[in-house]
């Protein structure tokens, strides 16, 4: 018999294209008179139309963006916020962009207004991180953006080489979804169609970056992948990109990509009928097995990274990032883990052996 709890959360989304025109109502409508906007370089142009279309209500502007949320940058951001009186923050860029607003708004305690230009899904959850000495999350409901602006012609900008490895992140979202201990049927069929319209999309995207129908599917996928990561939170696939990024300093959307497959086929003996899902979704019929190689398939056709030597990890941190992985992972993850097979499955990953896969 079907039991579950749903905690639903709230929020705003504005999805389609041109929808970042929508943003000076959306401000007015809150009563904002002050925003801070934080935006990185890649932003810029979009940043300067949205300053010049906001006019009085834009009271700030913050321009550097790093990978991670460095606690320091998150202290400049914040201070700024504080100096000029802002009544909220406005992001304009990825998961970083998002994610230093998090950091800001966590701490101040104004609203937070997304618009997200990758597929990296922060805008739809309370989850964010900062890194000191290594990278640490939190839970906060004052983290989660009041307005999410989905505009798919934001990101037509978005290079193939970040486009494949951000919807890679995206996916693994979808994956974990369908195992953790938090998810439900509703999160499940978000998930699922989530899978679909990435692995639609995302072949689109990377051949022609411009097709403004294949980048709102894709963004379609990372909005509903957010989403369903906001509510069933993750599993050990996210621990150890956390891991990889927070400590070796590897780009996120590459460490998805490389992993994805990898703890699929490692969660496979646990949740069988979980991975059908997965590979149904991928278009391999409902057959577990197929699922991982699906997955590392996608990844070669979209150009994405398929081994963490080829992203820079040192093999020599292999032994740490599996103890870390291990410790981080806890009850979260289908399969128990233990050191010595994550270290096992970080080898595989790290030479790249997806025929192990197949
Ligand atoms: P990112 O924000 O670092 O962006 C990747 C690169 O793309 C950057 O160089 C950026 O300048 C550029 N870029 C962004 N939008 C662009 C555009 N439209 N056109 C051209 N270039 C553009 O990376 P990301 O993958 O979006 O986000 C990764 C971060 O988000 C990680 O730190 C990850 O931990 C975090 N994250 C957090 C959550 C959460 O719920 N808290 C969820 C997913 C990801």
């Amino acid at each position: 018999m079907m039991a579950f709890t749903y905690d639903a959360l709230p929020g705003r989304v504005v999805f389609g294209k041109g929808a970042v025109g929508r943003l000076p109502s959306e401000v007015a409508g809150l009563g904002i008179e002050r925003l801070l906007i934080i935006s990185d370089a890649q932003a810029k142009t979009v940043g300067d139309s949205i300053v010049g279309a906001l006019g009085y209500r834009c009271a700030g502007r913050f321009t550097e963006v790093r990978q991670h949320v460095p606690e320091a940058l998150a202290s400049q951001a914040r201070a700024l916020a504080r100096d000029v009186g802002a009544d909220a923050v406005l992001t304009v860029g990825g998961g970083s962009t998002t994610g230093l607003g998090k950091a800001v708004v966590v701490e101040c305690g104004v609203p937070l207004l997304a618009v997200p230009t990758t597929y990296a899904g922060s805008e739809m959850t309370p989850i964010y991180g900062i890194t000191g000495v290594h990278k640490v999350t939190g839970r906060d409901l004052r983290a989660l953006p009041r307005v999410v602006i989905y505009d798919p012609e934001l990101t037509v900008s978005l290079p193939p080489e970040v486009s494949g490895p951000s919807g890679f992140n995206a996916l693994a979202h979808c994956v974990e979804a369908l195992y953790t201990p938090a998810t439900n049927p509703v999160i499940g069929l978000m998930a699922e169609d989530g899978i679909r319209s990435l692995a639609r999309a995302l072949p689109v995207v990377v051949d022609d970056p411009a097709d403004v129908s294949a980048r709102t599917e894709a963004l379609y996928g990372a909005y509903l992948a957010g989403a369903a990561l906001a509510v069933a939170g993750t599993a050990l696939h996210h621990k150890m990109c956390h891991v990889l990024g927070g400590t070796f300093g590897l780009v996120h959307g590459d460490v998805n990509a490389v992993l994805l497959p990898h703890v699929v086929a490692f969660n496979l003996a646990a949740v069988p009928d979980v991975i059908a899902r997965v590979a149904a979704a991928l278009g391999r019929g409902n057959v577990p097995h197929e699922a991982p190689a699906a997955l590392a398939d996608l990844a070669a056709r979209i150009g994405a990274p398929t081994s963490l030597a080829a992203i820079g990890m040192p093999a020599d941190g292999l032994d740490e990032a599996a103890e870390r992985a291990a410790a981080e992972t806890g009850w979260s993850n289908p399969r128990p883990v233990d050191v010595a097979v994550l270290r096992q499955l970080l080898q595989a990953a790290y030479e790249g052996a997806i025929q192990s896969l197949r």
